[in-house]
């Protein structure tokens, strides 16, 4: 879990990321390894040129992949590898697939899969959320190339947004011109690493915009005291149920203002019960009215009809008359 951080210097920023930019070898589990080389096609799918089984070694020998970096929050699973040349797989290092020219439509589809068991951060949706409308919210963001950042947001309100070129990343110099016209002013900036300065405002305001763009945000230091959703950007779950609980690992995510202030579906379908029993309710009135003037209409012929009865007032009559031909209207109104 990301630590509180009363304040940050540029050393110690620069200190928390070089001992988390570090690209540790992950390996599959062996039989996994096995199955996935026993099934590869006879060429790489990246470059089309036909592997080389011949020569382990070789720049044309097949090898297994990721279709999503673990670096870039992709799990370590059969579901996220794939094989490739050798030669494309050192090209191509961690960077996301959607970087790469004409990538199969299989590929394609395999990494937006991955995607969602990947490090997501939550979503900024009502609490009555369904799994699909988080997975929808996801998949908008997986639409763009999947990058790394690094983020403190100290009590001091002065932010920091690190963005590494570790193993020429394309995807990150893409994303330092992205911070750039964000807002956030250089701080610092090598062959490895670029920083950035932001006021705790403005800090809130780019984090967001670097999620919904993508990016898995590695926090070095978070506020103290979480004030809202905002504050919560360093939280980040491979489960899809978790983002959607707004639980994860112990840490309950609060709802973000605006959704707050949006209608939920559960809301929705309040709405909808209370519209249908105001509706029943009306029908059961009109029936009623239906069955009580018919009954004093046909009770008001027979009383004409027969020579015994009382005579009944000429305007009580009309009002018996008008009662059952405005029952009679209201009810065809409401079979219609
Ligand atoms: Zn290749």
């Amino acid at each position: 879990m990301t630590p509180a951080c009363p304040t940050i210097t540029l050393a110690d920023f620069q200190q928390a990321i070089a001992s988390r930019d570090v690209q540790f070898h992950l390996s599959a589990p062996r039989y996994a390894r096995r199955k996935i080389l026993a099934a590869a096609p006879d060429h790489c799918p990246l470059c089309r040129s036909p592997f080389d089984r011949t020569t382990p070694r070789s720049f044309s020998a097949p090898v297994i992949a990721t279709c999503v970096h673990t670096f870039l929050g992709g799990p370590l699973t059969v579901d996220n590898l794939f094989v490739c040349c050798r030669r494309c797989q050192q090209s191509r290092a961690s960077t996301d697939l959607l970087t790469l020219p004409d990538l199969p439509a299989h590929l394609a589809d395999q990494r937006l899969a991955v995607l969602q068991l990947s490090q997501n951060h939550p979503a900024s949706l009502p609490k009555s959320a369904t799994l699909t409308e988080v997975r929808q919210a996801l998949a908008q963001r997986h639409a763009m190339p999947r990058s790394r950042v690094y983020a403190a947001q100290p009590d001091d309100g002065s932010c920091l947004l690190g963005v590494s070129r570790r193993y020429g990343d394309r995807e990150s110099k893409g994303l330092a011109h992205l911070l750039a016209r964000l807002g956030g002013t250089p701080l610092h900036r090598d062959k490895r690493l670029t920083v950035y300065a932001l006021t705790d405002t403005d800090f809130r305001r780019v984090v967001w915009q670097l999620i919904d763009a993508n990016a898995w945000v590695i926090g070095i230091g978070r506020r103290t005291e979480l004030r809202d959703f905002q504050d919560h950007w360093w939280v980040s779950s491979a489960s899809v149920s978790e983002l959607r609980a707004r639980k994860v690992g112990g840490v309950l995510v609060p709802l973000p203002v605006s959704a707050a202030r949006e209608v939920g579906a559960s809301a929705l379908r309040m709405r909808r019960l209370a519209e249908r029993r105001r509706a029943a309710r009306e029908q059961e009135d009109v029936e009623r009215e239906y069955r009580e003037a018919s009954a004093a209409y046909v009770s008001w012929m027979a009383t004409r009809r027969s020579p015994t009865a009382f005579p009944i007032d000429p305007e009580d009559e009309m009002a018996i008359v008008a009662r059952y031909g405005t029952a009679c209207r209201r009810w065809a109104e409401a079979q219609a």
